[in-house]
């Protein structure tokens, strides 16, 4: 069996052809005589692989200069407690919770300080983004705290809430790199790569450089000091070296794309054909109110769990995995991240179409 097309939350699908050179240069990167893999972090090599991968995020991302780009390790969920431990000066945070993983991260800030909810959408299954328009912000909040774009849900702030003036972070694991966007609105941009840039292992952290203290809470780990890292230029300690390299490569491709402002041109038009789709169908529909809608997540259901394990059970056999939805939401849900060509998005939707006849 050949490739297939991978609509899997994350770990998720990589471009062919950064796959096909990392292969090419799996046993001698670049007349090394080694992989990236054997290679010291230390080495003239690496810190090339390393250095570049950085200027072209900072290129497409157009990063200003008081921002510092970190590729760290833990998961997305590290930064759950690292953001905390680093920016709670106050000891209070303010949270929009809108799904499992800004859950999590409000439930962490919890054991740091004071962590406020000031905003949900778990009234109806997180399926829409609340207005933030004009939330009670704490006086005295170090930060608000947003998930972009929440992967389990599909749904997507497409307006940044209203801080009144607080430092905002936001976590991008599932978004990252989907479209442009306005650095210097943030605080705080973070993201676990392995959604929308490469393998798991990194995590990248793109933070102002005031935020980046020695005046952390006390107990905080060194290796949970963004300044260690930011101070070390990320080689601090050992870091997720392949890893960013793979993620070097992605950057490198989506230059060659022409960009973010293309890929976002490129991700609505996958996202509309499914969309339109869902909006039309006798038998699936989205689960996700309509303004709130990811470009890159898209759950939906036919509203009867066996005929939906019988369309992902069948949809593996045709070619199109990982359509299962997360148990929280049931049904399925297609992740159509960057890499995801659009021929994939017309193979499940023409899949769709076949399953409703043959079963409406
Ligand atoms: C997957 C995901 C996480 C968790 O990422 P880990 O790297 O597994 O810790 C956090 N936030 C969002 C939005 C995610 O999609």
């Amino acid at each position: 069996m050949g490739r297939v097309y991978n609509f899997s939350a994350g770990p998720a699908v990589l471009p062919e052809c950064v796959l096909k050179e990392a292969a090419d240069e799996m046993l001698n990167y670049k007349g090394t005589g080694m992989s990236v893999m054997e290679m010291s972090h230390r080495s003239k090599a690496y810190d090339e692989i390393i250095k570049t991968a950085e200027a072209d995020l900072r290129e497409l991302m157009n990063i200003p200069d008081n921002y510092k780009v970190l590729f760290l390790q833990g998961g997305a969920s590290q930064q759950f407690a690292m953001i905390p431990m680093n920016l709670m000066k106050n000891k209070v945070a303010d949270f929009i919770v809108t799904g499992q993983w800004a859950k999590k991260a409000y439930q962490e800030a919890q054991k740091y300080g004071k962590a406020n909810k000031i905003a949900t959408s778990e009234d109806k299954t997180f399926s829409y983004i609340p207005d933030c328009s004009d939330l009670p912000i704490s006086d005295d909040a170090d930060y608000v705290y947003i998930c972009e774009n929440n992967t389990i849900y599909g749904t997507k702030f497409k307006e940044l809430p209203n801080t009144k003036g607080k430092v905002l972070v936001s976590d991008v694991s599932s978004c990252f790199l989907s479209e442009p966007v306005d650095v210097t609105k943030y605080g705080i941009i973070y993201g676990g790569v392995q959604k929308n840039i490469g393998p798991a292992g990194v995590v990248i952290v793109i933070i102002r450089e005031d935020l980046i203290t020695e005046d952390v809470l006390p107990g905080t780990p060194t290796m949970l000091t963004y300044k260690t890292h930011a101070d070390a230029n990320s080689l601090y300690n050992t870091p997720p070296a392949y890893g960013i390299y793979i993620c070097g490569k992605v950057f490198k491709w989506l230059k060659e794309m022409g960009g973010l402002s293309t890929i976002k041109e490129y991700n609505e038009k996958k996202a509309k054909i499914l969309y339109d789709f869902l909006d039309e169908s006798k038998l699936f529909k989205g689960t996700v109110e309509k303004k709130d809608r990811s470009l890159m997540n898209v759950p939906f259901v036919t509203g009867d769990a066996e005929l939906d394990a019988k369309f992902v059970k069948e949809a593996k056999e045709a070619g199109l995995e990982n359509l299962k939805g997360h148990r929280s939401v049931g049904g399925m849900r297609a992740s159509i991240y960057n890499a995801m060509p659009i021929e994939g998005v017309k193979a499940l939707v023409a899949f769709m179409k076949k399953f409703e006849e043959e079963n409406l």
